[in-house]
């Protein structure tokens, strides 16, 4: 079975693999290069183009990723590639669509976008599996009903024939042997069930649990505990449908945590971790029935409020941010007393436009201002957006 832990670390290799690949292209590129100085290739020789061309996407790639400020990591090489050969559509448009947008790519942009890709691979898979299981395990307890009931059946028409002739008299020892013959078999295939019908259950009892945690597993994020992207999507739908059927409004905001890179650079990964943990559990708090929250990726998080427009939702938002801003961390690994940690928000009305994904455009659009304008601040997204 595929579990969504090693669906995610074949992603990884891919991920490695295809990195590895890469690097022993410029590396063969490397080898080409001194062999070819021995066989001096002509310039504008195919070989030498090949190296030239190499070497203009070693430096595309580096210059791409300095102009945006990456860190060298392998997820930002990966994308870079990807978008410098075309090798992935998705990730061009993506690329493109943000680069019109904003003007720029972030690390923590290209978090969101490797998280979601790896998300889209774990789940569906995994998932179908199991229900084939599922499905494959109950024909066979339907099967086994079915035989049960007709061996019974069969028991009652034989025992019902054999009773007759003792009623109609005659000698009735060969009958009770008979009937305690049936009756034996009887028994046995009716333990013989049981034990298949158990065996059945226990296993249909792994499966659901493995399909509980394969859920859970698709519409969590582990870090935080708080639901994933693909969960607040659904609910996202679900709360939609809800607030137009009872004339309710329904307002979204996205809150960015500032400046993260720079908690990482200075304090360490695992920091940073605890950072997110943190905010994820200051903006929780919120949450109920009527407020949702959920990590978007990377340092985001998304948070629903259904019957409240952006100007109370944003009273809210404001309200954890103030909270965050006036606190003082400590950095738990070395006790020191960390600069202020601050997120920025953008809210937009959901109903206010032609649908929910403008909306979501909306609200990052008008974080994106609040980022812009000092950052450590709630805007609320104008609705001609
Ligand atoms: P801004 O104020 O403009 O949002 O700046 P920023 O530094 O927060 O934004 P940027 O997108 O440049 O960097 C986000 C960083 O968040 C980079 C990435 O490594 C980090 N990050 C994303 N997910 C995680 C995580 O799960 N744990 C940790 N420790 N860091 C993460
Ligand atoms: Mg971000
Ligand atoms: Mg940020």
């Amino acid at each position: 079975m595929t579990g969504a832990s090693s669906s995610s670390a074949s992603s990884q290799h891919g991920l490695t693999d295809r990195l590895a690949r890469w690097a022993k292209g410029l590396s063969g590129k490397a080898e080409e290069e001194s062999a070819e100085v021995e066989a001096r290739p002509r310039p504008g020789s195919s070989s030498s183009r090949e190296i030239n061309r190499r070497r203009q996407l070693y430096e595309d790639i580096g210059d791409f990723l300095f102009a945006h400020d990456l860190d060298l990591t392998p997820i930002n090489f990966s994308v870079a590639l990807d978008y410098l050969t075309g090798a992935n559509i998705g990730v061009e448009k993506a690329i493109r669509a943000v680069m019109m947008e904003r003007g720029k790519i972030t690390n923590g942009w290209i978090e969101t976008i490797a998280a979601e890709q790896r998300a889209d691979e774990v789940t569906p898979d995994s998932l179908a599996t199991m229900l084939d299981k599922v499905e494959e395990n109950l024909t066979q307890f339907t099967g086994l009903m079915h035989e049960s009931r007709n061996s019974a059946k069969d028991y009652g028409a034989a025992l019902q024939e054999q009773a007759k002739d003792l009623v109609e008299g005659g000698d009735s020892e060969p009958v009770l042997a008979r009937l305690v013959g049936l009756t034996r078999s009887m028994v046995e295939k009716t333990r013989l069930v049981e034990t298949q019908l158990r065996e059945n259950q226990k296993q249909t009892k792994a499966l659901k649990s493995s399909l509980e945690n394969a859920r859970r597993a698709a519409e969590h994020d582990h870090l935080t505990g708080l639901p994933n992207r693909r969960a607040f999507e659904n609910v996202l739908r679900e709360e939609v449908a809800l607030a137009q059927a009872q004339g309710e409004q329904l307002s979204v905001a996205f809150c960015d945590i500032d400046h993260f890179k720079h908690v990482n650079d200075t304090h360490g990964h695992d920091t940073g971790d605890r950072v997110l943990k943190f905010v994820a559990g200051l903006l929780a708090k919120a949450s109920n029935d009527r407020c949702h929250v959920a990590r978007h990726g990377g340092e985001e998080f998304v948070m629903l409020f259904r019957g409240k427009g952006a100007g109370e939702a944003c009273e809210v938002v404001d309200g954890v941010r103030e909270d965050l801003a006036n606190r003082s961390l400590v950095n738990r690994a070395t006790g020191e007393r960390m600069d202020r940690v601050s997120f920025s928000a953008g809210v937009a009305n959901v109903l206010a436009y032609e649908d929910a994904r403008s909306a979501l455009k909306a609200a990052d659009r008008a974080l994106y201002l609040a980022k812009e304008h000092g950052r450590n601040r709630v805007y609320i997204a104008a609705e001609t957006d």
